[in-house]
């Protein structure tokens, strides 16, 4: 039965419907036929090291209406907070004393001049503070910031930020329009990954997995984007439904689909792998939320980048994008203890004290 799969798999190059017949495979052994042709072209192409980048949610507020996310500005529900610069710098200190080598920086979306400021200061001030023998430059920094002007984004690239995340979310304009009210546009997102590029940034982007009325020929469109965007940096995940959203009457299909939608995100992380070899690709803590396991297995299928979570516990309750967010109660140290075991445990091992760029981005 899986013939055609092996078949595929051993092509140059794959076509549109080559991505979507392997999306479309659901048979164990042909899941595991991609997974392991994921795993040798990652190991040849960029080796089996995983980076690390401490997470910092730093600040929840956001302008932003998504259907789908939990901090959307009107979600009433929550606290809106935004770290002060010492808390932040703080874990920035701790990140780099583990030798995780690299931070990312993420909050809500605000294009006002104090939130600009903010960020532009916080960036320059970590990269002072955290120099070391070990790491001359300082922390490499990813900022997680959404979509400004090209002017901003070089201010940022110039205080010293040089990898920025910015998922297109999706890559059909129709299903996007879906989930954003009318004053984001996709056009607009778009244009935003060749603002970062042309200033200089290495350029992360991505989708969710599993959206209402999306197919495999969407995403086999997403993979295809990430192709010819020239994309250096991938972050994916599986849609989970939020409770605060208007999303969440989707709860109950979400629970009927959440096995196929878990299974579909590892494919999209294994077939991306095939098709873009030396990208970096995060395993994501969406992929946990859904499975306590979903992170190991995303590195099994081809992902090497974790982002443990850094962000101060007193607030990791305020910032959940989606239900089921992992490591939130007020005890749980994440990643504190467990990040390195957890990816030991795949026979994997941590690059420590690096940076951690993408190899497709420094082949250029
Ligand atoms: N506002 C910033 C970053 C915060 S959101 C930005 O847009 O860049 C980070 C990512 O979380 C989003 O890009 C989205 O892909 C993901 N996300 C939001 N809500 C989600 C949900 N309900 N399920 C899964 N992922 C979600």
């Amino acid at each position: 039965m899986t013939d055609n799969i092996t078949k595929i798999l051993e092509k140059k190059e794959f076509t549109r419907s080559d991505l979507v017949i392997l999306l479309n495979e659901n048979s164990p052994d042909g899941i595991e036929k991609i997974r392991s042709k994921a795993y040798s072209i990652m190991k040849e192409n960029i080796g089996e090291e995983v980076f690390l980048r401490g997470l910092i949610e730093f600040s929840n507020v956001c302008h932003n209406d998504c259907y789908y996310c939990g901090i959307r500005k009107s979600n009433k529900n929550i606290k809106r907070y935004t770290l002060e610069d010492k808390e932040i710098i703080e874990s920035a200190l701790w990140c780099a004393e583990q030798g995780y080598g690299s931070l990312v920086l993420q909050s809500g979306e605000r294009q006002d001049k104090a939130f600009i400021d903010l960020v532009v200061n916080l960036v320059k001030k970590i990269k002072k503070e955290t120099r070391s023998d070990k790491l001359p430059d300082g922390l490499g920094i990813t900022l997680c910031v959404g979509e400004q002007s090209k002017d901003i984004y070089k201010q940022f690239f110039d205080a010293g930020a040089h990898r920025y995340l910015l998922r297109i979310e999706t890559s059909n304009p129709e299903l996007y329009k879906n989930l954003h009210p009318d004053l984001q546009s996709f056009h607009n997102r778009v244009k935003c990954l060749d603002y970062l590029k042309e200033v200089g940034f290495q350029v992360g982007t991505g989708v969710m997995i599993g959206l209402p009325h999306q197919t495999t020929e969407d995403l086999a469109d997403d993979i295809l984007f990430f192709k010819n965007y020239d994309i250096d940096m991938i972050g994916m995940g599986p849609f989970i439904v939020h409770k605060d959203t208007p999303l969440n009457y989707l709860f109950d299909v979400y629970l009927k689909k959440k096995r196929y939608i878990y299974e579909l995100s590892l494919k999209m992380i294994a077939i991306t792998r095939i098709f873009l070899k030396d990208v970096n690709i995060a395993s994501t803590t969406a992929l946990q939320a859904m499975y306590p396991m979903g992170r190991e297995a995303g590195l099994m299928f081809g992902a090497n980048v974790i982002m443990p979570l850094l962000t101060p516990n007193k607030v990791r309750k305020e910032y959940q994008l989606y239900d089921g967010k992992p490591c939130i109660d007020e005890f749980s140290n994440d990643c504190f203890d467990c990040i390195q075991l957890r990816i030991e445990s795949t026979g994997r091992s941590v690059a420590f004290n690096v940076y951690g760029d993408s190899k497709h981005f420094t082949h250029k």
